[in-house]
């Protein structure tokens, strides 16, 4: 008999899943809880949450390489990664009402402008663009409804029975409800992260040790950095210090209609980016995160955590530092909500990163040298965290917790820090379930 699949998050894990059993005429009962809205009255200021989740308002840039995007080979190895990966841009391709439009940036060699300062990490991203992705969501979402998927929309879970197999959450009015499950895909995503740490340490799982990935979004006018966008749209500078524990590199790189987009994380502002397609909303701006990993600090959650508190102002907005601009405004027109601090200030921003903020002012400084035009036409918005939630031990073959086999965890409630693979992630566990259906 089909079993009952219930999916915790309508992000780019849970749909990809979802359509991966649709695919292969599944025939039990398939429900997706999800707290944010159906595609057709999802919002734009809805950043995390709804139909596609982070990845249906981000800005689609699918990335195609096992170095990118968190884990995935460690899982199922090189191949599979890759034949998953695929299955995930396929995907995106399929419900786009234009996927002649998708691009492929796909660089073949480090340009020698950048040495001695940079390397350059080189794989190919198809970019779709966040105007698209609403259309694809739609499509997506009609697709997997007249399939006979259930969608529990504006419905927060709040408790799930483990021992139990049943989930329980309540509706826009406040209504409870429950339903129980024979296989639960556990897919929140970052704006979940508090919801699976709790689950984490309520059962007390087992888990792997992570790194703290923390740092800034970078932003300035496209044309300093036209020559390496032309060679790579999402470039990725990186660099090294291996005796430091400490490794630093651009990421997310948005050009064109380029935005920098708040992402409100446990009550507090950090930063992310995103770009549009349509040439109504060509600003000619870049921004990418500068994104420090840093090894060996115990407790790595806690601590960024920490950090990214302080690194508030006193009307709870994140900070923007910049020597000669002012922050920008979103694709809506409005400021993008940031408290500019001065020079001065920058000291106590300084002292909060513990001495690791050398390592971000050096990367600027070198962008600089090999930017030349950049000079002082650049801003940060701090700051940008990508926070990895202690990650619970799952069996590899089917990213089941080890304590509870009939529950998957996948996408960034995981190990993901991107579409291709959090997408994977879902149709990696979606394939072991149909094995035994
Ligand atoms: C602005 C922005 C731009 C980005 N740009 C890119 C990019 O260009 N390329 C890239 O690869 N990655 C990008 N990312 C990251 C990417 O979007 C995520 O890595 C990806 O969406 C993760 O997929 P997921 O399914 O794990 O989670 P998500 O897509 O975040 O989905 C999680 C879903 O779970 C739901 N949820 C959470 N908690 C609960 C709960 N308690 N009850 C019910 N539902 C719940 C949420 O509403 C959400 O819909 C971007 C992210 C942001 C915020």
């Amino acid at each position: 008999m089909s079993k009952n699949i219930v999916i915790v998050g309508a992000g780019v894990a849970g749909i990809n899943a979802a359509t991966k059993l649709i695919d292969n005429n599944y025939k039990g009962k398939i429900t997706i809880i999800d707290m944010g809205k159906d595609p057709h009255k999802r919002l734009p200021s809805e950043v995390m949450t709804g139909m596609l989740g982070a990845g249906g308002w981000s800005d689609g840039k699918l990335t195609y390489h096992t170095a990118i995007g968190g884990q995935l080979k460690k899982y199922c190895g090189e191949d599979k990664a890759m034949q998953l990966m695929d299955q995930v841009i396929t995907n995106f391709k399929r419900f786009h009402p234009k996927p002649e439009e998708v691009q492929c940036s796909n660089p073949d060699a480090e340009p020698d402008f950048i040495k001695p300062y940079f390397g350059l990490r080189l794989f190919p991203v198809w970019h779709v663009g966040t105007d698209y992705l609403l259309e694809i969501a739609k499509n997506w979402y009609s697709y997997l409804v007249n399939n006979g998927v259930q969608f529990e929309w504006e419905s927060k879970v709040h408790t799930i029975e483990f021992k139990e197999n049943t989930v329980y959450w309540k509706d826009l009015t406040n209504k409870e409800w429950q339903q129980s499950y024979d296989e639960l895909i556990f897919g929140v995503g970052k704006s979940g992260i508090d919801f699976g740490k709790g689950l984490a340490e309520q059962y007390n799982l087992p888990t792997e040790p992570k790194s703290v990935q923390i740092g800034v979004r970078f932003e300035a006018p496209q044309h300093h950095f036209q020559k390496l966008i032309d060679i790579s749209y999402d470039f990725k500078l990186y660099r090294k210090f291996d005796d430091k524990g400490v490794s630093l590199r651009s990421f997310c790189t948005n050009n064109n209609a380029a935005y920098v987009a708040v992402e409100e994380t446990y009550g507090n502002y950090t930063y992310n980016g995103h770009a549009k397609k349509d040439e109504r909303y060509r600003n000619d701006m870049t921004n990418f995160g500068i994104i420090m990993e840093l090894n060996g600090i115990e407790d790595p959650f806690t601590w960024s955590r920490d950090v990214v508190k302080q690194l508030q102002s006193i009307d709870n907005k994140g900070l923007y530092y910049s020597p000669s601009r002012k922050p920008s405004t979103t694709s809506e027109n409005e400021p993008v909500e940031a408290f500019q601090i001065s020079d001065a200030d920058m000291t106590s921003v300084r002292r909060t990163f513990e001495g690791y903020f050398n390592y971000i002012d050096d990367f600027i400084d070198d962008m600089k040298k090999v930017f030349p035009t950049l000079k002082d036409d650049w801003g940060i918005y701090i700051p940008e965290v990508k926070y990895l939630s202690p990650e619970p031990l799952v069996d590899y073959t089917n990213l089941a917790l080890t304590k509870y086999p009939n529950v998957h965890f996948v996408g960034d409630a995981l190990s993901a820090r991107g579409i291709t693979v959090s997408g994977a992630q879902g149709i990696y566990v979606a394939e072991d379930i149909l094995k035994y259906n």
